[in-house]
């Protein structure tokens, strides 16, 4: 089979939108389908299409779609947000947002993206939490992996492998990972789990599972590649070596904080996006939508983010008309041939 090399995004400079869309997983793509049919003149810029769904291998909680692989997900919303017209701009990290005269958004990025827009919509996820620990810088990409569902196949027929957390992730991963090597240890700081009771419940039914509980990692060891993870156990206090060949870090998300206040975006603590029921931030013409955010902080899911990129749609759209903004733009060939 031959490689099929992706071709790069077209980077726009010096175009003008009714709406910038940052970021194409579940909160974005669904806030575009929106806008589009708000008729809108709207362009999505992302690192890459899907977010956290590429992180995932099958969804079974959307609703209507039933089992269904998250990749062909992603690419259904993003054919369907296409359908209405929008434009998707892959490969591409927006840097700065600043407020230009006119009520206009200068939005800037990385290989030469420079536009203008009305109104900008944040779906922009979140990072990946590191452990921060002796080893883990050392080894990533030699046996520490920050996605289990990415790198499971890697470690077919491996002795061990740990895996580290208590939520969803971890557990998805665990379960994946018990398929291809003889042994998973799933360790978490604390003995109860965030992770769904399902998955709680096939995990622990796993005969090559063991779990390492209220245990923190302190260190992970290897030479070439890992060897061995050093745990401590917060109760007893006790210390031991396991030798694995690859520890799976599934501890969450963190928000890029700094950079939301270098853009004068209010955040939480924890450095999530404060926004109100209509996704607004605190700057106008600035909304927000899906993991980024505050809202539902403790129940993220695809319908979840979806919901809050609709709304944020239809938030970015009030604001244009109630700002006099608003210039319908006509409907894209596919829409206007279905509606005739
Ligand atoms: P999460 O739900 O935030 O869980 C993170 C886990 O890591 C928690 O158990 C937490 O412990 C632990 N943790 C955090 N910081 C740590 C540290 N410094 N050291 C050790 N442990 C640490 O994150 P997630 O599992 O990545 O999931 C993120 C979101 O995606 C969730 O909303 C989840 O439901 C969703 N998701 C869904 C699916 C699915 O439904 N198929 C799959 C994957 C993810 P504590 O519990 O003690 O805080």
């Amino acid at each position: 089979m031959g490689l099929r090399l992706k071709r790069p995004s077209r980077v726009p400079r010096g175009e003008e939108y009714d709406l910038v869309i940052v970021g194409a997983g579940p909160a974005g793509l669904s806030a575009a389908i929106y806008a589009a049919r708000f008729l809108l003149k709207t362009i999505v810029v992302t690192v890459d299409v899907g977010g956290q769904l590429n992180l995932t291998d099958w969804v079974d909680d959307y609703p209507g779609m039933g089992k269904v692989r998250a990749s062909d997900l992603v690419a259904s919303f993003k054919s369907h947000a296409e359908m209405f017209g929008v434009k998707i701009v892959d490969g591409v990290k927006v840097t700065d947002i600043q407020e230009e005269d006119g009520d206009w958004l200068r939005v800037k990025g990385t290989r030469g993206l420079d536009l203008r827009s009305r109104a900008v919509i944040l779906a922009v996820g979140s990072e990946r939490r590191k452990l921060g620990v002796p080893g883990e810088k050392e080894f990533a990409g030699r046996g520490v992996s920050y996605c289990s569902v990415c790198d499971a196949p890697f470690f077919k027929g491996k002795d061990a492998v740990a895996v580290v957390g208590g939520g969803d992730a971890a557990f998805e991963g665990a379960i994946l990972l018990s398929g291809y090597v003889k042994k998973v240890y799933l360790i978490h700081r604390r003995r109860g789990f965030r992770a769904k009771p399902f998955y709680v419940e096939e995990l622990k039914s796993k005969p090559n599972v063991e779990f390492v509980l209220d245990s923190v990692v302190k260190e992970i060891r290897g030479d070439d590649s890992v060897k061995s993870v050093v745990v401590v156990n917060k109760v007893t206090g006790e210390e031991r070596e396991i030798k694995v060949d690859g520890v799976f870090i599934e501890i969450g998300f963190q928000p890029p904080k700094e950079w939301y206040q270098k853009l004068g975006l209010e955040t939480d603590d924890a450095g999530y996006l404060k926004v109100d029921e209509w996704m607004r931030t605190n700057k106008p013409g600035i909304f927000a939508a899906g993991d980024a955010t505050t809202l539902w902080k403790g129940f993220r899911q695809v319908v979840t983010a979806a919901a809050m990129g609709a709304v944020a749609a239809y938030s970015a759209y009030n604001y244009l008309v109630e700002k006099g903004l608003y210039k319908p733009r006509s409907r894209a060939p596919a829409e206007a041939s279905a509606k005739s």
